[in-house]
């Protein structure tokens, strides 16, 4: 089997060198961590599960016209992506009050907001990734005023598209983190900002619309039990349970 070089290897992702310049190869581990690495364990089928996931839901947002890194499934555990600048960024979307908003702000969990709040954080696992405002971005340079109105503008499109979908297979979308990266095109030397690393259980909060039964990673942050389960729920109302369950296969091309 050929080796390919490893260029990252992240919390629940390794990225490999693409077989075309300008590509890459996002291998899906069933790794899991929350709470900046503090809790450390495995959700069993997860990375095969969150591969599918989020494959159909960055293809649903390309057909609408959102540019995205993402190119095709090629196997169980792993796509290929287009290779992009990432913003060291992370913006949440939030609809309901979860997590760190009802922590920092005293608001009880399941609280409809008045209106969808963004916030950014920046990606720094050393600092645990702070909270950051516009003003912090543009001075470090992280990203530019128009950058960040693309990525204003991109993010709440995602929001309104994905809560309508999940909204159709009984589920909230309660609120959720994206990532976007910069893309230079040579023919026309423009840059373009896209959508980059993934849509999944992993880095969104879905709860069912009548019990509020949470179906996301929440379930493993919070010790609640059936977590794969939940996670097999989510691509199942999808209509993209893989065959036989999310069964692992030795996928072809997973060497170093
Ligand atoms: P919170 O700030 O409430 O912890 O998270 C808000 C939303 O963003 C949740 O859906 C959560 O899953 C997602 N999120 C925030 N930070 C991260 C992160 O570092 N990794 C992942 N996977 N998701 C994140």
């Amino acid at each position: 089997m050929a080796r390919r070089r490893q260029l990252y290897e992240g919390k629940a992702k390794i990225l490999f060198e693409g077989p075309e310049p300008g590509t890459l190869v996002q291998y899906f581990k069933d790794d899991a961590t929350a709470f900046n690495n503090q809790k450390k364990g495995t959700i069993t089928g997860k990375g095969v599960l969150n591969n599918r996931i989020s494959e159909y839901l960055m293809q649903r947002l390309q057909e609408i016209g959102i540019p995205t890194h993402f190119v095709r499934r090629l196997n169980m555990r792993e796509q290929l992506v287009r290779e992009v600048e990432i913003i060291p960024i992370e913006v949440v979307v939030r609809n309901v009050a979860a997590g760190s908003l009802s922590k920092r702000f005293g608001i009880q969990d399941g609280t409809v907001l008045p209106r969808s709040i963004v916030e950014y954080y920046y990606k720094s696992d050393d600092l645990g990734d702070p909270m950051i405002t516009e003003e912090h971005i543009t001075a470090f340079g992280w990203a530019a005023i128009q950058d960040l109105d693309e990525i204003m503008s991109l993010s709440l499109r995602v929001n309104d598209y994905l809560s309508g979908l999940f909204l159709g297979i009984g589920l909230k979308l309660v609120d959720f983190k994206l990532e976007f990266g910069r893309l230079y095109d040579d023919q026309t030397d423009e840059m373009h900002i896209v959508l980059a690393d993934e849509i999944s259980p992993d880095n969104c909060r879905l709860w069912d619309v009548r019990t509020n039964e949470r179906l996301d990673k929440d379930r493993f942050r919070r010790d609640m039990g059936g977590v794969e389960e939940a996670y097999q729920e989510v691509a199942r109302r999808l209509g993209i349970l893989p065959e036989g369950g999310p069964r692992d296969m030795p996928g072809p091309a997973t060497m170093q």
